[in-house]
């Protein structure tokens, strides 16, 4: 059997090494290594692939959002409003721009933000939310952007996890994750579904001033040379990782398909399970199961986690703590049991391996591993 990793790049690249080959080669010999040609190709395949009129490439999705929130023109004292069960990148920012991060708690079955709790935590102060796709699926964008109106409020959406999703609005129209807000931000983190081989990132916006102030903000702060109309950042996406991504950007469709079978089977096995709830989809999106993160009861994590490495199958916990339990970003107000969704979450989620590359042999090795715990543990507390 192959070895089970949590995610298997190598095999991955292997299937298309020629393509991936050529096209570093390519920029190798061109010599241009910043702004290449294959940066700007990039863009337009990646707004054709989503659906967004614009993509703005950059150096990482934590610039993205940063450059997101510097591009609104938000300022210190402005709230912006964050799921409190996420990656830390998305509230650093806030933080990190003098803005004020205003932590709300998730849904317990989504495990996405939760419309209600964001109409609570609005105030006169707050300018943004943003929602974060968490693990591969929407959050409920329908009722995001209808308080965004309402409140006249800046969406973020933080797509990271989630690009290729799909969401279907009441009407029927669907749209894709990063394309339904006022902007999106992505990374190309080697692990994300669509991964270069260092780190990437890119902004989505349909609105065309919004999309030249992006563009200006990651350059400097210019739209013309040596002309700085604002300061800015130096956010730059590769030409070598902009290259590879225009060879794994035509196989996303495929790896999606390929993490939702390995999904599907996961969840076969797990269905009526009385210690694991299988991940419960959210009713207007599709899944692209970046993470395959099921819930225990009745389980110690920490002796599942222990025996499963044992037996050769890593796992994960995404995320051991919620920010608000995080020293950078605790205040007064948030105390243990603030959050308690997001707490329960934090002890209760482990994510088991998913990638394009999983074979049935390894995914039936996985579940019978579990299976073996958990008769272990039967005869254990008999
Ligand atoms: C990975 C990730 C980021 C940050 O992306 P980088 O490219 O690593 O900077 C932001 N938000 C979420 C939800 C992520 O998963």
């Amino acid at each position: 059997m192959k070895r089970i990793q949590m995610v298997d790049l190598v095999s991955q690249h292997d299937k298309i090494r020629a393509e991936l080959d050529l096209a570093i080669a390519r920029v190798i010999n061109s010599a241009v290594f910043i702004n290449g040609p294959d940066v700007k190709a990039f863009g337009e395949e990646l707004a054709a692939y989503t659906g967004a009129k614009f993509v703005i490439p950059c150096a990482n999705g934590t610039d993205a959002l940063q450059i997101a929130m510097m591009a609104l023109g938000l300022k210190p004292g402005d709230e912006v409003i964050v799921p409190a069960f996420t990656y830390v990148a998305t509230a650093e920012v806030i933080a990190l721009l003098g803005l004020t991060p205003v932590l709300i708690d998730v849904n317990e079955q989504t495990f996405c933000v939760e419309p209600e709790l964001i109409e609570k935590a609005i105030t006169a102060s707050t300018k943004a939310i943003v929602p974060v796709h968490l693990f591969g699926q929407c959050a409920d964008m329908e009722q995001i952007l209808t308080l965004a109106q309402k409140h006249n409020l800046f969406v973020i959406e933080d797509t990271a996890q989630a690009i290729g999703a799909e969401y279907t609005f009441a009407d029927g129209t669907k749209k894709q994750a990063g394309t339904m807000g006022t902007i999106g931000t992505t990374s190309f983190f080697p692990s994300k579904n669509l991964g270069c081989m260092g780190d990437g990132g890119a902004l989505f916006t349909n609105d065309e001033t919004l999309a030249k102030k992006i563009l200006m903000i990651a350059n400097h702060g210019q739209s013309v040379q040596y002309i700085h109309e604002e300061v800015g950042v130096n956010s730059r996406l590769d030409t070598i990782q902009a290259a590879i991504l225009r060879v794994k950007l035509k196989n996303l469709n495929s790896y999606k398909i390929a993490r939702q079978q390995a999904a599907a089977c996961y969840d076969r096995y797990f269905l009526d399970h009385p210690n694991f709830q299988i991940p419960v989809r959210a009713p207007k999106s599709t899944h692209v199961f970046h993470q395959y993160t099921l819930k225990l009861t009745g389980v110690d994590r920490k002796v599942l986690r222990e025996f499963l490495a044992s037996k050769g199958v890593p796992s994960m916990v995404y995320y051991p703590y919620p920010l608000h339990l995080q020293k950078a970003y605790s205040n007064k107000k948030y105390k243990p049991g603030h959050f308690p969704v997001s707490e329960l979450l934090c002890e209760q989620v482990i994510s088991l391996p998913i990638s394009s590359e999983m074979d049935d042999e390894q995914l039936e090795y996985i579940c019978s591993s579990v299976t073996e715990f958990c008769s272990i543990q039967i005869k254990n507390s008999n």
